[in-house]
């Protein structure tokens, strides 16, 4: 394996008000993830989520510390630049991310200043396109796109950049039911095909989706485990005020009562299957 994003005793303050009494928004954050890795970021609303997504591509720079992607570090300037375009960022409202008035041309818009040939161009986005679902539609406005869709194209704008790592910052938070569904499928296929992925959101029944998950209160990371190994203490998520999701909770209240299930569920498809095929035994 080799380390895509190295953050060593990362310290961060916003602007110091008049008594320069500013709390830490990230105190002494460690943190490597792997090439490849699935991870996400949970924590209850202002425990730094969002302060630490903008360190990932140096939208904000560290106080103190240091943070640094691949071979190149955020605090310098010269590096920005390709840091910007191995870590690409989806955020929560897709609307303040569109910028055209068509959907091929939205998703051509980063691209437009790599100086890369039209034709490497046009299969990147055909290809973009493909990935995220959206054939059909290149040439709609993307004001009529359902919210889900409009984050599709949001993912697919960041995807012809050939980012290394993407992360999604509350991106299902504003969407309907399908709409989640759908960008979280997303999510796991472009883990899948390889790409570094960090999914921050406060709903623990997404961050479940994940293989590693972090949990950050008032701006440190309070665990850091497998999601398997979370799954098992899941309870202790009630600590920092967040949820133990209603299949987690579930599956563990009917062991306890002896129905025979996996001591884990990957998914809550699993669940059900499971005890439908308890249920149709008896
Ligand atoms: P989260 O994404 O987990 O909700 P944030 O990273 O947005 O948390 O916020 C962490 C802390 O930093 C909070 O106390 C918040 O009030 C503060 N904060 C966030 N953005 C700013 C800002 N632009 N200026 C000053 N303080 C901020
Ligand atoms: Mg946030």
């Amino acid at each position: 394996m080799s380390t895509i994003v190295r953050l060593s005793d990362v310290w961060f303050q916003y602007q110091h008000d008049e008594q320069g009494a500013n709390q830490w928004a990230l105190c002494q954050i460690d943190l490597t993830i792997e090439k490849g890795e699935y991870i996400a970021i949970i924590g209850p609303n202002g425990s730094g989520k969002s302060t630490l997504a903008r360190m990932f591509n140096g939208l904000l720079v560290p106080t103190k510390g240091t943070v640094q992607i691949a071979d190149y570090f955020t605090h310098d300037e010269n590096d920005l630049w390709e840091i910007r375009r191995m870590v690409g960022m989806v955020f929560q409202n897709p609307d303040n991310q569109i910028v055209s008035t068509t959907v091929r041309d939205d998703i051509a818009f980063g691209l437009e200043n790599l100086g890369i040939p039209r034709r490497e161009m046009i299969r990147r986005i055909d290809q973009a396109i493909e990935v995220v679902g959206l054939t059909g539609l290149e040439e709609q406005a993307p004001h009529y796109l359902s919210g889900g869709q409009k984050q599709r194209l949001c993912i697919a704008g960041i995807l012809v950049m050939q980012p290394k790592v993407i992360l999604f910052d509350e991106a299902t938070s504003m969407l309907d039911p399908q709409g989640r569904k759908d960008v979280l499928q997303l999510i796991d296929q472009l883990h899948r095909q390889g790409k570094t992925v960090i999914h921050i959101t406060h709903a623990a029944e997404e961050a479940f989706l994940a293989k590693r998950i972090i949990v950050m209160n008032q701006g440190k990371i309070e665990l850091d485990l497998p999601r398997d190994e979370l799954y098992r203490q899941a309870e202790c998520l009630q600590k920092w005020g967040l949820e133990v999701p209603l299949p987690v909770q579930l599956h563990r209240r009917l062991r306890e009562l002896g129905v025979p299930l996996t001591d884990l569920i990957h998914s809550e498809e699993e669940l059900v299957s499971q005890l439908c095929r308890l249920l149709s035994k008896n």
